[in-house]
C-alpha cells in the first residue's frame, strides 16, 4: 500500500473513532470537548438574583448535560455578588449559553461564557464582582480572545444596561 493511501485510511479511522466517542458522551449526557481553544468570550448576566446552586439545578432540570467538572450550569464561569468565581466547565468544553439560530452551535463551541449573578437592567454589579470579572476578562484578552456581550450576537437585554455601560467604558 502506498503512503498516501495509508494516511487517508488512518484519517478515516480517526474520524470514525471521534464519532464513536461523541456518541458515547452523548449517551452519558456528558458535554463534548472541542479539539481547539475558544476564540471568543461572551458575557452574560443572570437576569435575576439566583445563586450558583439555583442556576445549576435549573440547568440540570432543563438540559441535564453534565460538564467534566461535574456541573450542569451552561456557563463556563459564574461570578457571585461576593465576587466568588465558579469554574463550571473547562474552556474547551461545549457550553450552553448563546444560541444564534443562524448557526446554533457556533457560539457554544467557540466561546467561553461568563455569567454574573444579578439583573443589571435593575441593579449595578458589585465592586467584588467587577474585580473578579476584570481578572477573568484580562486573562481572556491575553489569550487573544475576542470579548462580546450577549446582545452583540442576538437581540437580548443581556448582560443588562449597567454591566454594558461598565464594559464599554473599560474594554472598548
Ligand atoms: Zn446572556
Amino acid at each position: 500500500m502506498d503512503k498516501q493511501k495509508l494516511i487517508k485510511q488512518l484519517q478515516l479511522q480517526i474520524q470514525i473513532l471521534l464519532i464513536q466517542i461523541k456518541i458515547l458522551l452523548l449517551k452519558k449526557k456528558l458535554t463534548i470537548p472541542n479539539l481547539h481553544q475558544p476564540r471568543y468570550s461572551v458575557l452574560h448576566h443572570g437576569a435575576g438574583d439566583w445563586d450558583f446552586d439555583q442556576v445549576n439545578r435549573h440547568h440540570k432540570n432543563k438540559w441535564g448535560y453534565k460538564s467534566s467538572l461535574g456541573y450542569y450550569i451552561g456557563y463556563h464561569r459564574w461570578i457571585s455578588y461576593g465576587g466568588r468565581l465558579y469554574i463550571a466547565r473547562r474552556d474547551n468544553e461545549e457550553g450552553a449559553h448563546t444560541v444564534d439560530i443562524r448557526r446554533p452551535h457556533f457560539w457554544n463551541r467557540n466561546a467561553v461564557g461568563t455569567c454574573l449573578q444579578g439583573n443589571f437592567e435593575k441593579e449595578k454589579p458589585t465592586t467584588f464582582q467587577l474585580d473578579t470579572f476584570k481578572r477573568v476578562l484580562d486573562e481572556d484578552r491575553k489569550k487573544g480572545r475576542i470579548l462580546k456581550m450577549h446582545y452583540e450576537i442576538i437581540p437580548t437585554l443581556c448582560p443588562g444596561k449597567y454591566l454594558k455601560e461598565w464594559f464599554l467604558k473599560n474594554y472598548r
